[in-house]
């Protein structure tokens, strides 16, 4: 099993794109209004989790989170 990639909650999103901008891997994009993530680009290294304002992003497995 892999590490859990980042996951962002849409109902609570703000689409500020700050997470987008420091994504190392360009895993983050915007969507409809909200971040979405590229699972195959995230390696899990949680800087959008840290970067969020709002704490909208997340480990996807909870009991792994990154
Ligand atoms: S955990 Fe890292 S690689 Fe994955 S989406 Fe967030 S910033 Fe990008
Ligand atoms: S930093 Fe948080 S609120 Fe801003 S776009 Fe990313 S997930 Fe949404």
């Amino acid at each position: 099993m892999g590490k859990p990639k980042a996951i962002v909650d849409k109902n609570i999103c703000l689409a500020c794109g700050g997470c987008i901008s420091v994504c190392p891997q360009d895993a983050l994009y915007m969507n409809g209004g909200r971040a979405l993530v590229t699972e195959e680009k995230c390696i899990s290294c949680a800087i959008c989790i840290r970067i969020c304002p709002i704490g909208a992003i997340s480990g996807r497995n909870a009991s792994n989170e990154i």
